[in-house]
C-alpha cells in the first residue's frame, strides 16, 4: 500500500517499528502534493523537506491559515494579512510540535473564516477532490480537501458555526469540534471568540481521539481552556449499552437531497439495529438558530476584526495625513466583499440605537436554546443528523441565503451551545461524499468518539479498512 494512505495511527506503528524514516513518510506526503495540489490548490503555503528538521517518528500535518505558526505567514485568507509573519505558535500546534510532528504548510480557507465554499478566499479558490467543479466545503475547505485528497495524514481547521465538520462532510472525511473551551484558542485568529474553536480533520474516528488527545493539553494563555486530562481511546471500542438518540425534527424537515435523506435513514436503521433506541423530538427555537448564529457572530467578528486598522496590524495602503483616511483605505481595500458586510451588520446590531433589539434577544434566544440542548442531552446520550442538508454546489453558484442557510443550518447549533461535534463518511450521493453528525453533551468526547467509532466500523463505507480516496488522475 501507498505510504500517504496510512492513518496517523498506522504511521506511528510503521515508524515505531522502524519500517520507513520520518523523512520518508514526509517526502511520500511532499510528493503527493506537488503532483495534484495545483488541481485541488489546497495549500497557501508548503515547506520542503529541506526547511524543516525532521524529528525522529515525525508525522507531517497541515494547519489553517488563520492559526499561527512562528516565523511562518499566517494570512486568513485575506489580503489584509498577506505579509504577516506569525510572532509565536499557537497551543494546539505547539502540542503536536511536542510529540514530534511537523507542520508540512498551511490551507486555504475562507477570508477569516467566514463563508462555506472556501470562494471567499483572497488568493483563490480550492476545489473538491471528488468532483473539481464543485466547492470542498468551508471555511477550512483548504485542510479538508487536503486530508481528503490523501496530502496529509490529517490537519487542523477551526470551526465557528461549522467550518470544521461541513467541509469533512462535503470531502469524505472525518471533522471533528471540540467541546467550547477544550481545545486553546491561543494562536488561532478571533473570529467570533465564544463560538471559535480549533478541531481536527483525519481519515478515521480514531485519529480524530488520538490528536484531540494532544491537541487539548494545557494552556494558561486562554481563560475559556478547562485544562483536564482525559483519555479518548482507552473505551473507543466500547459497545453502545442501552442508548438514547435524538432526533431534531427542525434539522432533518430542510433536508431536500432524497439520496441524504436515505442515506440519514440508513443510520437510523443501523442504529436501532445496534439497539439504540431513537426518539424524535422537535425544538421550535431552532427555527431561529441561523439569525442567532448571524446576529452574535457578526457582533464578535465587528469587534475582532477592529484592529486590523492598518496601522499595527494588516495591510497598510500608504501613509495618509489624516488618520480616519488611513483607516479607511487600509480596511477597504485589505477587506474582501463578505467580511465588508458582515463588519457592516455587526457594526449595525450593536450600535447604541439596536443593541437591545438585535444583540441582546439574540443572546436571550441563545441561552434558552444551550439551556434546551443541555437539559435534552442529561437524559439522551446523543443528537443524530446529517451534517449538511445538501450536496456541495458548483464552484461560482450564487450564494444565496438559503443556500448558505442549507450549508450550515445543522452545525451552528454545536457551537451555539459549546458542545461537542464530530462529522463521519455516511456514503455517497450523486458520486459525492455526505457526513453523519453525532453530538453529545459538552465535555463528553469520549462517549462521542465511541459512538462515532461504532458507526464507522459498522456503516460499511472502508475499503480495505480506510476511507475511499478520489480518483484524482480523472482530472488529469
Ligand atoms: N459557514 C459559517 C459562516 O460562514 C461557519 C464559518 C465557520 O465556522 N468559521 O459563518
Amino acid at each position: 500500500m501507498e505510504l500517504w494512505k496510512n492513518t496517523v495511527e498506522e504511521l506511528m506503528m510503521m515508524l515505531s517499528r522502524a519500517d520507513v524514516t520520518s523523512e520518508e513518510v514526509y517526502q511520500a506526503y511532499y510528493e503527493r502534493i506537488n503532483r495534484y495540489d495545483e488541481l485541488i490548490r489546497s495549500f497557501l503555503s508548503l515547506q520542503k523537506l529541506t526547511e524543516v528538521k525532521i524529528k525522529p517518528n515525525s508525522i507531517p500535518f497541515a494547519v489553517k491559515d488563520n492559526i499561527l505558526v512562528k516565523g511562518r505567514r499566517t494570512t486568513c485568507g485575506s489580503k489584509m494579512l498577506w505579509n504577516y509573519v506569525s510572532p509565536f505558535t499557537a497551543t494546539a500546534v505547539e502540542h503536536l510540535q511536542k510529540k514530534n510532528m511537523t507542520m508540512i504548510g498551511k490551507t486555504n480557507l475562507d477570508e477569516f473564516s467566514m463563508g462555506s465554499t472556501t470562494e471567499n478566499s483572497s488568493y483563490f479558490p480550492t476545489k473538491n477532490p471528488w468532483d473539481i467543479k464543485r466547492v470542498p466545503g468551508g471555511s477550512s475547505g483548504g485542510s479538508a480537501a487536503a486530508v481528503s485528497a490523501g496530502f496529509v495524514p490529517f490537519a487542523l481547521g477551526s470551526d465557528t458555526g461549522g467550518s470544521v465538520r461541513q467541509p469533512a462532510a462535503f470531502c469524505g472525511v472525518v471533522g471533528f469540534k471540540p467541546s467550547y473551551g477544550l481545545v486553546s484558542r491561543n494562536g488561532l485568529v478571533a473570529f467570533a471568540s465564544s463560538f471559535d474553536q480549533i478541531g481536527t480533520l483525519t481519515r478515521s474516528v480514531r485519529d480524530a481521539a488520538l490528536i484531540t488527545e494532544i491537541i487539548s493539553g494545557d494552556c494558561h494563555k486562554d481563560s475559556t481552556k478547562k485544562n483536564f486530562k482525559k483519555r479518548y481511546l482507552h473505551q473507543i471500542e466500547n459497545k453502545l449499552d442501552n442508548m438514547k438518540f435524538l432526533i431534531i425534527e427542525e434539522m432533518v424537515s430542510g433536508i431536500y437531497n432524497s439520496g441524504i435523506r436515505k442515506r440519514f435513514n440508513d443510520v437510523i436503521d443501523l442504529f436501532k439495529w445496534l439497539g439504540v433506541q431513537i426518539v424524535p423530538v422537535s425544538i421550535p427555537l431552532f427555527s431561529e438558530i441561523y439569525s442567532v448564529y448571524t446576529i452574535l457572530t457578526t457582533a464578535e467578528a465587528s469587534s475582532n476584526l477592529a484592529r486590523y486598522d492598518g496601522l499595527k496590524y494588516g495591510l497598510k495602503v500608504k501613509n495618509e495625513k489624516v488618520l480616519e483616511k488611513q483607516y479607511r483605505d487600509s480596511r477597504d481595500n485589505g477587506f474582501g466583499e463578505e467580511v465588508k458586510s458582515r463588519l457592516f451588520i455587526g457594526t449595525f446590531n450593536l450600535s447604541y440605537k439596536n443593541f437591545q433589539d438585535y444583540y441582546l434577544k439574540a443572546m436571550k434566544i441563545r441561552n434558552k436554546i444551550t439551556e434546551e440542548i443541555n437539559t435534552l442531552l442529561k437524559s439522551f446520550d446523543a443528537i443524530i443528523s446529517p451534517t449538511v442538508l445538501s450536496i456541495p454546489g458548483e464552484i461560482g453558484e450564487t450564494q444565496t441565503i438559503s443556500r448558505k442557510e442549507s450549508y450550515d443550518n445543522n452545525t451552528v447549533p454545536a457551537n451555539i451551545s459549546g458542545v461537542p461535534a464530530i462529522s463521519v463518511p455516511m456514503g455517497m450521493v450523486n458520486n459525492l461524499p455526505t457526513g453523519l453528525q453525532i453530538m453529545t453533551a459538552r465535555f463528553s468526547e469520549e462517549k462521542l468518539f465511541q459512538i462515532a467509532r461504532t458507526y464507522e466500523k459498522t456503516a460499511g463505507f472502508f475499503e480495505d479498512g480506510h476511507y475511499p480516496y478520489p480518483h484524482m488522475e480523472w482530472f488529469r
